[in-house]
């Protein structure tokens, strides 16, 4: 038989605890000024956007809500949703395929928060390492859609345990695409059988209000 090896590397303890600092004071931060926020987490094309936009729909009558975004470039996602009457920052990271709690807390510099109710921050669109950067929010949500493939929660155990919540966007693909909904849901409750999980279409707008409502908004 071929060999077969795998490694796992141990990231640098010290360089979580520093950016852990950080994003208590950011917790604190946001307490202090009565907003509560959201981490949205996610690969590329899973639909964050179009999550945020739904969502700001239906919360925009009622709460003041901004929008802080995460690319290395471009203010796309933050202008799309800025279209819908939302203030919004535009994180560019550059090089830096997550936010960390300190790139937050310069962007958000000069920002009344006493202004908002609600920050969606969109992260970085990766699956990996923004979940391990606590940027100081009440809930990271991590957004998975069908399109990805069925192994992506397989393949990323430790984002799944550590967000507080599970969206699976585009299932008004799923018939289409032959997609089994059902065994992604399988794999998230191997990882946490306790994590809430949410099939919603940022499209349709089927499931936002179960989200909102699972996300106490
Ligand atoms: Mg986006
Ligand atoms: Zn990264």
């Amino acid at each position: 038989m071929a060999d077969r090896k795998t490694v796992s590397i141990d990231v640098r303890r010290d360089l979580f605890g520093a950016n852990d600092d950080v994003a208590a004071l950011n917790a604190e931060m946001f307490r202090e000024h009565g907003v509560r926020v959201f981490d949205i987490m996610g690969s590329v094309g899973t639909g964050k956007t179009q999550l945020i936009e739904a969502m700001c729909d239906r919360l925009s009558q009622q709460y003041r809500v901004l929008m802080v975004a995460g690319d290395l470039a471009t203010r796309i996602d933050a202008d799309r949703v800025g279209s819908h009457g939302v203030d919004t920052v535009q994180i560019n990271t550059g090089t830096a395929c997550h936010l960390d709690a300190r790139m937050v807390r310069v962007a958000l510099r000069g920002v009344d928060l006493s202004k908002y109710d609600i920050v969606f921050i969109e992260n970085v669109g990766n699956l990996i390492c923004p979940a391990g950067y606590s940027l100081g929010a009440e809930k990271k949500v991590v957004v998975v859609s069908i399109t990805e493939g069925p192994y992506m929660i397989r393949k990323h155990p430790l984002t799944i345990k550590r967000s507080d919540a599970v969206v699976i966007n585009k299932v008004d693909l799923a018939e289409t695409l032959e997609f089994d909904v059902d065994a992604l849901v399988r794999d998230i409750r191997a990882v946490d059988a306790n994590l809430p999980v949410f099939r919603v279409s940022a499209k349709t707008g089927d499931g936002i209000d179960d989200l909102m409502a699972g996300l106490g908004l």
